[in-house]
């Protein structure tokens, strides 16, 4: 019987790095014509050895194209990783197809590119249309970029993602107001609101480290999520995760699949994977994932990973339960797999109880989910659910 399976795929190239990103990627000016068909070779390579494996099924839900900024490969490079795709793996009906994309390279040719690989979603890492706020995060773009990147893509495609990013050093009000507000006046389909997060080995964690910028206070970061709820929550978009948004029918599936604790595959260097309640993650240099794939030796299951670890039954239970509190949609306690909604209850049920006392849990019945003011508080909730 076939079940919902996503396909993540990473391109690990950029024009620079971001200061704030720990994401696996490289800077495209390290890359070889060569070098980038070669790897699409060995992404072939990899989903051509995943498909055989039979380890779920092979019907894809969403495909996924991120990085990294995928675009700087060439569309024709991309339309030959569609073709992989759909070569080896079955598309469900109205399979969800994303890719990424960046400001600094979205054209009309790049976009007939995309749209003849396939594309049916696209989204698009604007962070910021304020040139300081830019500057900080170390994008490659400017804030005009990003404005036309985004109005050429609302009036191109019908089903848009645009990303923004808060909780800046320095941050202010006015500065997330004018950004979120320049997103609504586009009314893209889904957006997605990050706060900024400090992460260790990134230029932005040296730069809090020296004293060079200030990481935005609680207060602030407190008041810029009310604001952004309160000004959301009477729009027709549904805040369906905690830090997306979408318009009706319009959620991420692929995201979904991740919330809902689904199984993906995950195929390219520093991609990570689930599958048969393994988890790996790949190799992380591209260009030794490239000769890994082009020697062949695909004895091991996922014959790119430099971890792979067993989902022991518990870790899978916390991982369900925190996963699906992310959403909107809750978590049923009657559906967990691998406890049974008494044993929930028993575990967790005084402490519950208190959180709804508090407003930051609602019930309904056998479901439970966290209240707005619940998801602001989210990483301190979820540690209830921790061994
Ligand atoms: S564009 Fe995205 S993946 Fe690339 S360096 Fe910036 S944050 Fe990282």
């Amino acid at each position: 019987m076939s079940r919902n399976i996503g396909l993540y795929i990473h391109i690990p190239i950029c024009r620079s790095k971001c200061y704030y990103c720990d994401f696996s990627s490289y800077p495209l000016n390290r890359f070889t014509e060569k070098d980038l068909d070669l790897y699409v070779l060995a992404l072939e390579y990899e989903l051509k050895h995943l498909a055989s494996l039979g380890l779920a099924s092979t019907e894809l839900t969403s495909v996924y194209i991120g990085g990294g900024t995928p675009a700087l490969i060439d569309p024709a490079r991309l339309v030959l990783i569609m073709e992989s795709v759909v070569r080896y793996f079955t598309l469900a009906n109205s399979c969800e197809l994303t890719i990424e994309l960046n400001p600094s390279n979205c054209t009309p040719n790049l976009l007939r590119g995309l749209q003849k690989a396939g594309f049916n979603r696209y989204s698009l890492g604007v962070q910021s249309f304020n040139d300081p706020a830019l500057l900080q995060l170390g994008r490659a773009h400017t804030g005009e970029e990003a404005r036309a990147a985004a109005q050429f893509l609302r009036q191109e495609v019908s089903n848009l993602s645009l990303d923004l990013i808060y909780g800046l050093p320095n941050d202010s009000l006015a500065r997330w107001q004018a950004d979120l507000e320049e997103v609504l006046v586009l009314q893209p389909d889904h957006i997605s609101l990050y706060s900024l997060q400090v992460e260790e080995g990134t230029p932005l964690a040296r730069q809090v480290a020296a004293g060079l910028v200030e990481q935005v206070d609680d207060d602030l970061q407190a008041s810029l999520w009310e604001w952004t709820c309160d000004r959301l929550y009477p729009t027709d978009y549904e805040h369906y995760e905690i830090s997306n948004w979408a318009l009706p029918g319009k959620e991420s599936r692929h995201n979904l699949g991740y919330w809902l604790y689904t199984p993906y595959y995950g195929v390219g260097a520093g991609a990570a994977g689930f599958l048969g309640g393994q988890r790996y993650r790949n190799s992380s240099d591209p260009w030794f994932y490239t000769e890994l794939m082009r020697k062949g030796k695909f004895t091991a299951k996922f014959p790119a990973a430099e971890e792979v670890e067993r989902i022991s039954k518990e870790q899978q239970v916390i991982g369900q339960i925190i996963l699906a509190l992310r959403t909107n949609r809750g978590l049923n306690t009657e559906r967990i797999v691998g406890i049974s909604a008494a044993e929930f209850w028993r575990r967790y049920g005084q402490k519950i109880t208190e959180y709804c006392a508090m407003g930051l849990m609602w019930r309904n019945q056998q479901i439970v989910g966290l209240t707005e003011t619940g998801m602001a508080l989210s990483n301190r909730i979820f540690l209830t659910f921790m061994p």
